[in-house]
């Protein structure tokens, strides 16, 4: 098995980790409140799912 011949240096691992960061959270309107929500999941807003009241929100 190939073995690195040079520890890696804090520069360069730091370089490449610039790329590591958590990607932008996907959102998409609700289709029946039309809030920003995440995919797949009960509306935070009205608390549908697939055309069904899921859960229920308080104010
Ligand atoms: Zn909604």
């Amino acid at each position: 098995m190939a073995v690195p011949k040079r520890r890696t240096s804090k520069s360069k691992k730091r370089m490449r980790r610039t790329h590591h960061r958590a990607p932008a959270a996907t959102l998409a309107p609700c289709p029946k409140c039309g809030e920003m929500r995440i995919p797949h999941r009960v509306c935070p807003n009205c608390g549908y799912y697939k055309g069904e009241r899921r859960i229920e929100i308080e104010d």
